[in-house]
């Protein structure tokens, strides 16, 4: 009934061909912690992700009157967990944030978190902040590219604090509910409320702030409410899709702040720690799934940890649907548009990372403004190899860089293909390059 609702406001802002091919499909359930909208299939809920979550949230919360958490899984609603049960239960939002229930998701632990070479400073961190919060890092910032374990490292240090201390007082939130929240606050005269909600915590999680570029009214909230924090000595963690001083639109004060405790990157991680997160997946899960099945999927799966995920559930669904047993020709059967997909699809982030470790450089320092020769010539590369490579066009790929201008990258192309002419070290590098983003 909720659900019904929120669609049919939605219906005012996508196009009908939008919301049969991805919102119709969902299934929702809702529960105490908030809404779980299920996908029929990994790439539905990365576009859901992506592009209607946040509408959908707004959505939500106006209905329920207060904030809300909305995941997106792939799978089926169980049977169990009905739709549209009174939306009374989420109506208590002041509550929901000062008890037990405050939108932490308890299966994002470190136990079940795998620790690679990627994500081993993330972890280290996040485990040292939960156990001392406040007094480790503060802020602690998490950064790095999508589908790669923010979420998951932020609700695990949440989780792990309030099984040291349960009365503890956490704040888990998207930045857009946020945004949000503030507008509603502001409109109904509720700043003073909206605030102490937010100063009373001992540890506010916020998540992907790179949303809050360019919304200078936020910033300016979020500004004092993490100086207040900050000087009480109550945790702030924090997580965002690149490094805050990439982003643009943020305020230079709170990009300052941003930096005042431990940044730590989150990088895609290596083909054994794929592995054995595919592995644990599947252990959790109580799937039997082969060694040659699971290096398959690590194999092909190079992005990130998200799809790798969903390419398990997938999997496991339609054995067990089929009565199967998972093996290695049942995986390629199954996954192979996926697999395909994957294989052939080569991304922005994909040359961007093949690069930074061709010539051993942070990808941060790929992305970043830094205009040495040994930083500014990879960075060429890298732009030239996404128009050569991908379907983007040169403001997308200035996008991708850092935000940088069209003009920058038409530059960046010429020069590489005029270096690729004169230069014999550097068309190796090319050619090289090539051959590994497409093998
Ligand atoms: P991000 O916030 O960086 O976009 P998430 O934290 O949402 O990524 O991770 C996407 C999915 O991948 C989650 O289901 C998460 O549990 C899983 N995941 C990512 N990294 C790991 C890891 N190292 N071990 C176990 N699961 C992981
Ligand atoms: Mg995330």
């Amino acid at each position: 009934e909720l659900w019904r609702r929120c669609l049919s406001r939605l219906e005012a802002e996508f196009s009908a061909e939008d919301l049969h091919t991805y919102l119709a499909p969902l299934q929702v359930s809702e529960e105490e912690s908030g809404f779980t909208l299920w996908a029929p299939n990994a790439y539905t809920m990365e576009t859901v992700r992506e592009r209607f979550l946040a509408p959908i949230v707004e959505v939500l919360e106006h209905l329920c009157d207060g904030p809300v958490a909305v995941e997106v899984q792939v799978g089926a609603r169980s049977p169990d967990r009905g739709v549209g049960k009174p939306a009374t239960r989420t109506r208590t939002a002041p509550e929901r944030v000062a008890g037990s229930d405050s939108s932490l998701d308890p299966n994002y632990t470190f136990e079940n978190f795998v620790e690679g070479k990627s994500n081993q400073l993330g972890k280290a961190a996040a485990t040292q902040v939960a156990m001392n919060p406040g007094r480790a890092y503060n802020p602690l910032l998490l950064y790095g590219g999508t589908g790669l374990g923010k979420t998951h490292l932020m609700h695990a240090a949440g989780n792990l604090m309030r099984a040291n201390k349960p009365d503890v007082k956490i704040l888990y939130l998207r930045s857009e509910q946020f945004v949000s929240g503030m507008v509603r606050a502001l409109q109904q005269k509720g700043m003073d409320d909206f605030k102490r909600r937010f100063r009373s915590v001992d540890a506010l999680l916020i998540d992907d702030i790179q949303f809050f570029a360019g919304k200078n009214t936020t910033q300016e909230e979020f500004f004092h409410t993490f100086n207040a924090l900050f000087e009480g000595k109550q945790q702030i963690i924090l997580t965002c899709d690149r490094y805050p001083k990439e982003v643009d639109n943020l305020e230079p004060r709170l990009k300052s702040r941003l930096g005042w405790g431990l940044s730590v990157a989150i990088e895609p991680p290596d083909f054994e720690t794929r592995a054995a997160i595919v592995l644990a997946k599947a252990q959790a899960k109580g799937v039997e799934l082969p060694e040659d099945v699971a290096t398959l999927m690590a194999k092909r799966m190079r992005s990130n940890v998200r799809d790798l995920e969903g390419a398990l559930n997938t999997l496991v669904a339609r054995a067990n649907f089929e009565g199967r047993r998972i093996s290695s020709e049942f995986a390629q059967e199954t996954l192979r548009d996926l697999l395909t997909v994957h294989a052939q699809a080569i991304t922005i982030p994909n040359i961007q990372k093949t690069v930074a470790d061709y010539y051993q450089l942070r990808l941060a320092d790929l992305l970043s403004k830094k205009r040495s020769r040994s930083i500014a010539r990879p960075r060429q590369m890298a732009m030239g190899l996404a128009k050569e490579l991908t379907e983007h066009s040169l403001p997308e790929i200035g996008d991708a860089f850092g935000g940088r201008d069209h003009t920058t990258v038409l530059h960046a192309c010429r020069t590489i293909r005029d270096l690729r002419e004169t230069d014999g070290k550097l068309r190796q590098d090319w050619e090289k390059l090539v051959r590994t983003l497409t093998e």
